[in-house]
């Protein structure tokens, strides 16, 4: 009799998974029993804290490492699933003068709250949060199916999210949702991964909650989150203008020298005239910014095909554009260790969102340097020299104009938005790197052209860079 029982059991646990896969699982059961099982129901407002790393996405010191991080030593997300808005404040450990790569350190305090005009990319995160995640599904008419994973079963509750990506919750036989799963469109990766996973839930006041999260974006974390406190129905008054879509403002230029035009704003770049052909200085940010850049430069520089677009270095929001000049028929000149890197990421699907080269296909021309590449027409002469021993990234090149005294250089020294500024102290390990390589080269420089370039638009000069590392010209 009792064996019979077991055999019964057994059987009725095979169809209940069986089941699901064959029907369509009723999605609404599944949505109310975790909603019931992880105290959701009556949650309006969430707070939960501790420790984490945030990592920069994009900005690896070199292709084969993973983002770089920050450490902090207290994260707080505070979230209003009604309004809906949220609000992190977070305290940040000391960076470590050794730190590779490159990324600004989060802000202190971070509020979104989410208007008709805010942009996917700013809700994305909101949604993936667990809680969100139930809300959304219900809102969404998610369904459900079954999956097996890592030799555990879950029911998948799957909906599309507003850029028409597929969005899948994992939930445990617990019925806790320990994974979260979604793509998003980056210039860079194109429709890219971004995925959390939630594991060790406690009970926190009547609701469960993860003590460790971690998200991944393009198959790296970008956040490592150690729970300590939830306190749930907290009070959430989060204030800020509904965040709106960022825009992309039209190109204007300067002509600094004969043939050598300045492309502002900033992100910057620099167009040559060479005889037949037109070389571009940094193809940055996304196909809208790299648009501007090429539309700018070819009016300046009429009737020319630009040739060549150089790539100061692989952080996505200075490569961001590069596929757009692909398409233009560029060639790329990046250092030699971004080559298979770029070949295998350009090649990357674009669905979520197709840019020009997803229709134009061009072949991918990419011409590589190791520490030194002389471009010219025999009046024009562009030296490009990659910066030895930077922190920033292992291939950063700087272009060198030798006539005109002209260095463009990326991240090695961000000017600050005030010239007269009191200057870092100490000074930043990028801004001596870039001083010592000027040295090393002899390179003979009166203007910089950051490629953050500040928004006065003031002429940069190296005294300004010679001060900011306490350097006497
Ligand atoms: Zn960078």
């Amino acid at each position: 009799m009792l064996k019979k029982s077991v055999t019964l059991v057994l059987l009725a646990t095979a169809v209940a998974w069986a089941a699901p896969a064959a029907l369509g699982q009723d999605a609404k059961t599944v949505l109310s029993n975790v909603s019931k099982a992880m105290g959701a129901d009556n949650l309006k407002t969430l707070q939960y804290s501790g420790t984490a790393t945030e990592f920069a996405f994009g900005q690896a010191v070199n292709p084969s490492s993973p983002w770089p991080g920050f450490a902090e030593t207290s994260y707080a997300r505070t979230i209003n699933y009604e309004t809906p808005a949220w609000r992190v404040d977070r305290v940040l450990a000391a960076i470590p003068p050794t730190r590779r790569g490159g990324g600004l350190p989060p802000v202190p305090t971070q509020s979104v709250v989410i208007g008709a005009n805010t942009s996917w990319g700013q809700q994305v995160d909101l949604w993936m949060t667990p809680y969100g995640f139930l809300r959304a599904a219900a809102n969404n008419n998610a369904t459900a199916t079954s999956k097996s994973m890592n030799g555990k079963k879950y029911t998948v509750l799957t909906f599309t999210a507003p850029n028409k990506a597929k969005f899948n919750g994992y939930i445990d036989e617990q019925n806790m949702l320990s994974r979260v799963e979604t793509w998003i469109d980056t210039p860079m990766l194109g429709d890219t991964l971004v995925e959390a996973t939630y594991n060790g839930y406690k009970d926190f006041g009547g609701v469960k909650f993860p003590t460790a999260i971690l998200q991944k974006q393009g198959g790296y974390p970008t956040l490592d989150l150690t729970v300590t406190d939830v306190k749930p129905n907290a009070p959430a008054n989060i204030q800020g203008n509904p965040a709106g879509a960022p825009q992309t403002p039209p190109a204007t230029s300067q002509k600094l020298a004969d043939g050598v035009y300045l492309i502002l704003p900033a992100y910057a770049a620099l167009a040559v005239d060479f005889k037949d052909y037109i070389v571009v200085v940094e193809g940055p940010q996304s196909e809208e910014r790299a648009n501007a850049i090429i539309t700018e430069a070819k009016r300046v520089i009429p009737n020319k095909p630009i040739k060549y677009v150089v790539n100061t270095h692989g952080h996505f929001d200075h490569s961001g554009g590069l596929r757009t000049f692909v398409a233009e028929g560029a060639t790329i000149i990046t250092h030699q260790g971004n080559k298979a890197y770029f070949e295998k990421i350009f090649a990357l699907p674009h669905a979520l969102n197709p840019n020009h080269q997803a229709t134009a296909k061009k072949k991918i021309l990419i011409e590589t340097m190791a520490d030194k590449k002389v471009l010219t027409d025999g009046n024009h002469v562009i030296e490009l020299h990659r910066l030895q021993s930077s922190n920033h990234n292992d291939g950063l090149i700087v272009a060198y104009l030798p006539k005109e005294k002209i260095l463009v250089e990326a991240d090695a020294f961000n000017p600050p938005a005030q010239a007269d500024a009191p200057p870092p102290n100490p000074p930043t390990a990028n801004n001596t790197n870039l001083v010592e390589n000027i040295d090393r080269l002899k390179l003979d420089v009166e203007t910089i052209i950051p490629i953050h370039y500040p928004a006065d638009s003031r002429k940069v000069t190296i005294a300004e860079l010679n001060r900011a590392v306490g350097k006497k010209d």
